[in-house]
């Protein structure tokens, strides 16, 4: 089984995004650093066009620092766009978005008109997060009140560049069911979509792969990696219920309970620096769906 997903109002988003889109320079596409493909939505691109696109890997504090400039390079090889990563709370970095964008257009040079960007993300993806650090960095240097025009959803950067949020919400789009999976985990998709289990199930059988030390680190398995990466997905889930004292009355395992920590350390990163899929892993998934 897979997770399907299916939110309203996406033909609402994707009509008023196609009517502000004419008048953007640049669209940035926030994704998370621990899940860059499967936290895209196609249907952007499909939208903007030809726009100079900054991609922006956020959550790069939390995700395989070893595996992040693989997926920078990946979206840099792509004309039109470029890629920066980002943890959206830190000030300064947030602040390389605004110096990335001018790269991408700098033919608009002479023109008279600010900058317009577009800011774009799936839920949790650290939407508000970003927006609230660069909106408070431009009220701390001006100590201007008028940085963020909500209902017009602008924020003005500089005096010549204005960020524009979304209008509408863009819901993740479910093309293969490993991203499924991962946007699940990273809280993306409504929890009444899925079933935690089975989430769960499928990413300890990636995470026991390339990331068993973290787990025996973490539920004090007493496995060594091979032996970790081994074991039967069930097993494992059995053990760190057992190791979590996630017990019933009766003394049956609570499978439940150890998939909603699994997923909770996974989130918050207790668990540690994850990222839960390279680019040719992800490009993989896509061929095979395209082939079915
Ligand atoms: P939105 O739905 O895209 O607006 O996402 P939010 O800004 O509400 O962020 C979702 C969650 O991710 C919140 O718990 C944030 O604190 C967290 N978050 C956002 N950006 C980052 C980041 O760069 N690093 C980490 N570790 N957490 C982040």
């Amino acid at each position: 089984m897979s997770i399907q997903w299916f939110p309203g109002h996406m033909h609402l988003t994707r009509k008023a995004i196609g009517e502000r889109i004419k008048d953007i320079d640049v669209v940035i596409e926030l994704l998370d650093a621990r899940l860059p493909g499967s936290s895209g939505n196609p249907l952007l691109a499909e939208l903007t066009g030809h726009k100079p696109t900054l991609k922006v890997l956020n959550k790069q504090d939390v995700a395989d620092p070893a595996r992040t400039p693989a997926w920078l390079d990946w979206y840099n090889a792509r004309p039109g766009t470029r890629a920066i990563a980002l943890d959206a709370s830190d000030a300064a970095p947030a602040r390389r978005l605004v110096e990335a964008c001018r790269q991408l257009a700098p033919n608009r040079r002479g023109l008279s008109r600010p900058m317009r960007v577009l800011i774009c993300g799936i839920p949790n993806v650290g939407k508000s997060t970003l927006i609230n650090t660069l909106s408070a960095k431009r009220e701390a240097k001006t100590g201007d009140e008028a940085g963020v025009t909500k209902q017009e959803q602008r924020i003005v950067l500089d005096d010549d560049f204005y960020l524009w949020d979304t209008p509408g919400m863009l819901w993740p789009r479910i093309i293969v069911p490993e991203s499924g999976y991962r946007l699940a985990a990273s809280g993306a998709v409504g929890r009444n979509a899925y079933d935690e289990e089975e989430v769960a199930l499928e990413l300890l059988a990636y995470v026991k792969r390339h990331y068993a030390s973290l787990l025996d680190a973490r539920y004090k398995l007493g496995l060594d990696a091979q032996a970790i990466g081994a074991s039967h997905d069930d097993e494992l889930l059995a053990l760190i219920a057992k190791k979590r004292g996630a017990v019933m009355s009766g003394g049956r395992l609570n499978l439940q309970k150890a998939a909603e920590i699994v997923l909770t350390d996974l989130r918050s990163a207790a668990l540690g620096r994850v990222t839960l899929e390279i680019p040719e892993e992800f490009e993989s998934w896509l061929a095979a769906a395209r082939l079915k």
